[in-house]
């Protein structure tokens, strides 16, 4: 097998019970799937959660580990189930291998599209090392800590005609209706979106995807909540897709804070 499909930045402060996933982050791109693919502006990755370990880089100060991904969502995308059942019933979404883009643009040449060995194999090389990481992460922090939080953390251009109407809100905070987290932990954390100037929703568009609704066992101590977001808040979302520097440092504060509130209401349950 390769060298590590992931990621990993550890923590510089004393350990808290919490990991950082960063699943679509990823711009590396295998030179045996990179030439298969359609068009320029394909090749560009636009589809990416672009820079999101640079505008997360405050969290190891907080004592939280980050695992992020190495590859582009188009090799593997790591927020699918294996099974490729869909996530949201009826909706139209990308694929665990998606062969079009957010703009419905092919991503493969004609006749190029990975065959079922070679979807097996990206999710064997890929996929699966990313999910047995954050697993034997969560079950190591509960074992220390008596439970173990999972922060998914995800950005999105405003505005995808193929999937919404209109202009995202800004920050957009997951817990599955519940299921993922203790409720207590959401509320703790939409306070914090409540009072950050940005606009904010929750559970819609985005209930959590394939890692928060797997891992999150409220149960059984783990916790799970993703935060999706507009990339305007941060980033050019035109190509290059360039980071801004001072929107995100705007930003920085109030992603802090959620992280902050997110181990503080768990100390407390
Ligand atoms: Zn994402």
């Amino acid at each position: 097998m390769m060298e590590d499909s992931y990621l990993v930045r550890e923590p510089s402060a004393p350990e808290v019970p919490l990991l950082l996933s960063i699943p679509h982050c990823g711009e590396e791109v295998p030179a045996g799937i990179r030439q298969r693919f359609a068009s320029e502006r394909i090749s560009k990755l636009p589809d990416t959660d672009f820079h999101l370990q640079r505008l997360y880089d405050f969290a190891p100060e907080l004592g939280v580990r980050t695992i992020y991904a190495r590859f582009n969502r188009y090799v593997v995308d790591l927020n699918r189930p294996a099974d490729r059942r869909p996530l949201y019933a009826g909706r139209d979404e990308t694929a665990l291998l998606p062969t079009n883009s957010f703009a419905s643009e092919a991503i493969y040449l004609p006749g190029h599209e990975p065959d079922e060995a070679e979807i097996a194999e990206r999710i064997a090389v890929y996929w699966q090392p990313y999910h047995d990481r954050l697993a034997a992460e969560l079950a190591a922090l509960r074992e220390r800590h008596g439970h173990a939080l999972l922060f998914d953390a995800h950005s999105i251009r405003s505005r995808v005609p193929r999937f919404f109407d209109g202009e995202l809100p800004g920050l957009m905070l997951g817990d599955v209706n519940g299921e993922a987290a203790d409720s207590r932990l959401s509320t703790a954390v939409l306070a914090v979106h409540a009072q950050s100037g940005y606009s904010w929703r929750a559970n819609d568009p985005f209930r959590g995807g394939y890692i928060t609704r797997s891992l999150g066992d409220p149960q059984n101590g783990i916790h799970a909540l993703q935060l999706e977001m507009s990339q305007r808040l941060y980033m050019d979302e035109a190509e290059p897709y360039e980071y801004l520097p001072e929107l995100a440092e705007e930003l920085q504060p109030t992603l802090r804070a959620s992280l902050e509130a997110f181990v503080s209401a768990a100390r407390e349950l």
